[in-house]
């Protein structure tokens, strides 16, 4: 039977449903195929990696692929760019599936485009949403920070083709309360790749993570907004609010106008389009063109008389 592949992301303090989204995404998308696909999960990790089975266990909490390819080479202990494509590359010599998707994260935005690059295959990023007929990849895609949508059609001709979906789009899925879970059969590979295989000339040093305020809108996780309800002196509540829960700070229209916070805090149709899975707005009505920039939020709370 074609397989259908999900690269799982191991990035250290990656949500994991980063993961569950896009397996689950892809099962959908394996299950309409007109010729049914087997829907396929590859972890790459170092031999004896102790988080290997939690993180699994993890991944599969709602989802559980009908296979498991275990990728292991002791240069996979760390994220790398050339790890991850050499290894990859190496599965795609062994066997060919009709599509491989990953979650458009910083790590799965860094290695897809060049593995297609390498091997020439097609290869479409941060999909809203993405099918597959007959030998075509329909996809949706957001343009210009989410104000425009643009569908596109990729031709196969027969070749592995390459996806990465954005993050947050699908949101966590409910856990399964199947009582007949049944695990998906494992084929562990060590790969017989000498080490200069992997050339790492891409050397992760260190991560620094910005304080949670400084972070982008469009990354963040969590976010408090403010409105004109809140007032110029709200804002410093605001602030310290998003501080404690580790949440950038947002604004509508009012707020940015008046000068109470930077132009680019602004949230909004003329502003920036947000995906957080915690949306907190305060004293903001919730206009069309405020609510507009925050469709794609997984909890939004409100907070005005
Ligand atoms: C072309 C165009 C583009 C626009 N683009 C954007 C955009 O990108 N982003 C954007 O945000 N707006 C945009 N706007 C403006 C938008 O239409 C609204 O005017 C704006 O979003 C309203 O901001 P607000 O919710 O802060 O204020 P209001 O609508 O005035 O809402 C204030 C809220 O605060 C509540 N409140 C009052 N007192 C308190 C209190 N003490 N405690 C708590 N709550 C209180 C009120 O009940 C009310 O719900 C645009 C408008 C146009 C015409």
């Amino acid at each position: 039977m074609a397989e259908l592949w999900v690269v799982l992301q191991e990035q250290e303090g990656l949500p994991p449903e980063y993961n569950q989204e896009v397996l689950a995404e892809a099962q959908e998308v394996a299950v309409q195929h007109a010729e049914r696909l087997q829907l396929c999960a590859v972890q790459l990790r170092a031999p004896f990696s102790p988080s290997a089975e939690a993180s699994i266990e993890e991944a599969f909490r709602t989802v559980i692929p009908e296979r498991l390819y275990v990728l292991q080479h002791p240069a996979l202990e760390r994220y790398t760019t050339e790890g991850y494509v050499a290894a990859l590359r190496w599965l795609l010599r062994e066997r060919t599936p009709v599509l491989i998707v990953t979650s458009a994260t910083a790590n799965g935005q860094d290695w897809a485009p060049r593995l297609a690059a390498q091997l020439g295959l097609p290869f479409v990023a941060r999909c809203l949403r993405f099918s597959l007929e007959q030998d075509a990849l329909s996809s949706l895609r957001a343009l210009y920070g989410g104000r425009a949508y643009v569908q596109t059609r990729t031709r196969l001709q027969r070749q592995p083709a390459l996806v990465t979906f954005a993050p947050g789009t699908r949101g966590t899925p409910p856990a399964s309360r199947s009582q007949a879970r049944r695990w998906p059969e494992i084929i562990t590979y060590e790969l017989p790749l000498p080490i200069e295989e992997f050339s790492l000339r891409l050397q992760s040093l260190a991560i620094e993570a910005p304080a949670a305020e400084e972070v982008e809108l469009e990354a963040a996780e969590k976010i408090v907004a403010g409105g004109r309800g809140v007032g110029r002196e709200g804002f410093a509540e605001i602030a310290t609010f998003a501080r404690l829960l580790g949440a950038a700070v947002g604004a509508s229209r009012v707020a940015t106008d008046r000068g109470w916070v930077e132009p680019e805090r602004q949230i909004g149709a003329t502003g920036k389009s947000v995906s957080p899975r915690l949306y907190i707005a305060c004293g903001i009505s919730g206009a069309a063109q405020h609510t507009s920039g925050i469709r794609e939020a997984q909890t939004i709370i409100a907070i005005n008389p």
